[in-house]
């Protein structure tokens, strides 16, 4: 009896006041309420409709005109479209302004807000307050300070394009979207919102390409449309609404969670008896909690002048998304990381951990961003709305063969601008798009075109031309016709695609920067055939000729089915789609000569800064696995294993007990424990083998070795050591277990 207790003195008291954390967090998460919050109130005291203050923090095109002159503004216009530098004198003016204003406003300071390859957002604030002639304070932005910033840029990635001896880094201000003002409850901040080069004028950011290839598509696109006799369209752009999932978690919950503060996603944690299977969460009334926070990061959003829309539950528990009208691609691309820091920020105000990663919880759904995309004229057309008339018709069908093209002729690529460490949990498993690209178009679209591939090609028979004219007269494809189809990752919606395999923590920009790319180019061969077979102006038997042949020549691209099912791997296979399973083998897409040589050709991405930017993802892709490893490493050897230990002291000192009672040790009591003392075992020896794989990996300098070393026998290794100690989870006396449980972080709210 005494040596029972000794043991239980022994051992509670290290891990029980651990595990009394996560009882004493549970409970003051079980307690919170939602938390109210101000709104912005008119003279009256009435709470103003949100299109009284919508983008009331940003400086508007709509609010130079009011501070500066009309012509000023029309020049600052024309340098914000064609992307060249802009004369001193007008910058001073703009700077002026805006410094005006925002100190006006209560802003103090500014920054060049810029996004490096991090995924994230950086910036560097500088205060307005400056020295006069006489010595005396004042408030102080200059054009120069306003176009140009030079971070000591040594620390972000750059993939070895900048030794350290040539730090310089520049932001330069991005005039195509607009200055904002970040509140926090401290103060507030004027946010420029700009590119990120290095000395020789290398792109070491995600904007910088993305704009360059909206240039691209633009080009591209404009010669499609003046092929077709659109004369009147001057610029064309890529329209772009990413619907953003995530998970909320109670942030003193959260903060026990070292796999959810330093990996952002759980790499132990046994499934609970409740998941989602009882499907009442999609679109389910969302908790009071949860609400007052997506209402206050709306009001936020709102005063940034980001157009929120929609807002609801998601199919797991704690899982939901926000989503945005839709905007011009560069601006879309800054309004998707505001939306995400806005999340994150407003999320502590409610006590709210925001999760963004693609996999936080096991056996439960993932979180994608679906990034809605289309092409929009300068008149306002958009190229993928079907028309109902000839000519529209013939527009439609044209950039429609041309965006499936781009799938077909780059769909390894479309995979890698995808790959991350966090997608490669939800890609290919059951909930989201497998990692092989694929187009899907709805019944009736899909029908259409087998309709208009059907012949044999060459010159139109009769039949044909007139299920062509028909096509043309007849409004073909009316918006609500299109199916559903969660299982493609690339889906026609109606009037625009669904890139819905893009990852919920990754920036839209790279998945914007390539689906534009691959666009353009599908575009220029398309354009460069036709004007072959039809000159300047192409009869519209010419057009749909090609249109025709693209159709067929992309057919294996296409797939209305199930991509969830395994059939449609090995059909996939059998079509020689490209399957890479994991980040590493995806990334490698973008080191091959054929992706450099069209990027270059495009004028989107030089071969170096490509090569580069292959570096950076590759290294994040490693860092990423390895503080994974780390962190799974120090929570099984301090937490999991400890508290096993203590069961097993508790659990021997009962089965003494019971021994000294009954006179012999009952059979199914001997058992209970040593599957607990096995599954001890298994869990030491592969603690062990976790560190030994940790310390191989120090030895392999070369990053590809590193990556194709993490991908496989690293994740084997997470989810050995996941296995047991989720099974352990079960053996173990609730209160000794430190971690909080599933059930805690996805049902308390
Ligand atoms: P759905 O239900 O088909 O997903 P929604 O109307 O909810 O359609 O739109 C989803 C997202 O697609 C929204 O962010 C919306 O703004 C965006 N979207 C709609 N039209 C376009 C377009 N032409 N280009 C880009 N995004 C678009
Ligand atoms: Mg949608």
């Amino acid at each position: 009896m005494s040596a029972s207790v000794t043991t239980n003195a022994l051992s509670a008291p290290s891990s029980s006041n651990r595990s009394s954390e996560r009882m004493h967090a549970a409970a003051i998460a079980s307690a919170r309420r939602s938390r109210g919050f101000q709104r912005p109130l008119g003279s009256d005291n009435d709470p103003l409709k949100i299109s009284e203050y919508f983008g009331c923090n940003t400086f508007s095109f709509e609010l130079m005109e009011k501070k500066l002159r009309s012509l000023e503004v029309s020049r600052l216009k024309e340098y914000a479209t064609s992307g060249e530098s802009l004369p001193r004198d007008l910058a001073d003016l703009v700077a002026n302004a805006v410094k005006e204003w925002a100190v006006s406003k209560g802003a103090t300071h500014y920054c060049h807000w810029f996004q490096p390859q991090t995924g994230a957002t950086a910036e560097k604030h500088d205060s307005f307050f400056s020295f006069d002639s006489k010595g005396g304070a004042v408030e102080r932005f200059t054009g120069k300070e306003l176009i140009q910033s030079e971070p000591d840029a040594s620390s972000f990635p750059s993939g070895g394009r900048r030794s350290t001896f040539e730090a310089r880094g520049y932001t330069v201000w991005d005039a195509s979207s607009p200055m904002f003002l970040m509140q926090t409850e401290q103060g507030m901040t004027l946010c420029i919102p700009s590119l990120f080069i290095s000395y020789s004028g290398e792109a070491l950011d995600q904007k910088t390409p993305l704009l360059k290839s909206l240039s691209a598509l633009n080009r591209r696109a404009c010669e499609a449309l003046h092929l077709l006799g659109h004369d009147d369209v001057k610029y064309c752009v890529a329209t772009a609404g990413p619907e953003q999932e995530y998970f909320v978690v109670d942030d003193s919950l959260g903060a026990l969670r070292p796999d959810l503060v330093l990996a952002g996603r759980t790499l132990l944690g046994r499934n609970p008896p409740r998941g989602q299977q009882l499907e009442d969460h999609y679109f389910g009334s969302i908790k009071p909690r949860v609400l007052s926070f997506m209402m206050e990061c709306e009001q936020e959003l709102y005063k940034l002048g980001v157009p929120c829309k929609t807002r609801h539950n998601e199919v797991a528990p704690n899982q939901c998304e926000i989503a945005p009208i839709f905007e011009f691609a560069n601006v879309a691309a800054d309004h998707n990381q505001l939306v995400m820091e806005v999340l994150k920020s407003v999320g502590k105000r409610h006590h709210l951990t925001v999760l963004f990663h693609e996999k936080p919880f096991a056996g439960i759904n993932g979180s994608g961003k679906h990034v809605n995309w289309a092409i929009a004229d300068s008149n306002g057309h958009n190229m993928l709305e079907p028309g109902d008339n000839p000519s529209d018709n013939i527009r439609f069908l044209y950039f429609l063969a041309a965006t499936i093209k781009a799938i077909h002729d780059h769909g390894a690529m479309m995979r890698m601008a995808i790959a991350s460490a966090g997608n490669d949990f939800r890609l290919g498993a059951n909930e989201a798009p497998p990692a092989i690209m694929s187009v899907f178009l709805g019944e009736t679209l899909d029908e259409v075109l087998n309709k208009l591939t059907d012949g044999r090609g060459g010159a139109l028979t009769e039949r044909q031309r007139e299920i062509n004219l028909d096509l043309a007269r007849v409004p073909v494809i009316s918006r609500d016709n299109t199916d559903r189809n969660r299982t493609s990752p690339f889906a026609f919606t109606g009037n625009k695609f669904e890139f819905r395999a893009v990852g919920s923590s990754a920036s839209i920009s790279p998945s914007l920067t390539f689906l534009n790319a691959a666009a353009a180019d599908a575009l220029e061969v398309m354009n460069a055939e036709l004007r072959r077979r039809g000159g300047d102006r192409p009869s519209a038997e010419h057009i749909l000729a090609l249109i025709q042949e693209t159709v067929k020549a992309t057919k294996k691209i296409r797939f209305e089915g199930n991509g969830y099912s395994t059939e449609w791997h090995q059909e996939a296979e059998s079509r020689g789609l490209p399957n890479l399973r994991t980040t590493p083998e995806a990334l490698k897409v973008l080191n091959q000569k054929s992706t450099q040589d069209m990027l270059e050709r495009l004028g989107i991405l030089g071969k170096e800064e490509a090569s580069a930017r292959y570096n950076v993802f590759v290294e994040r892709y490693n860092k990423i696995r390895l503080i994974e490893l780390e962190t799974l490493l120090e929570m099984v050897s301090t937490q999991v294993l400890p508290a096993v230990e203590s069961q097993i002291s508790q659990q021997s000192a009962a089965v003494e007990a019971c021994t000294r009672t009954l006179a012999k040790t009952p059979k199914a009591v001997a058992s209970r424990l040593e599957s607990l003392v096995n599954l001890y075992g298994n869990l030491v020896e592969e603690t062990g083998q976790l560190q030994a794989l940790l310390g191989t990996t120090s030895s392999i300098h070369d990053e590809e070795k590193l990556a194709a070393k993490l991908a496989g026998d690293g994740m084997a290794m997470m989810e050995k050591v996941r296995k047991v100690s989720d099974e352990l989870e079960l053996l173990v006396d609730d209160s000794l277990w430190s971690l909080p449980k599933y059930r805690e972080l996805l049902y308390i709210l």
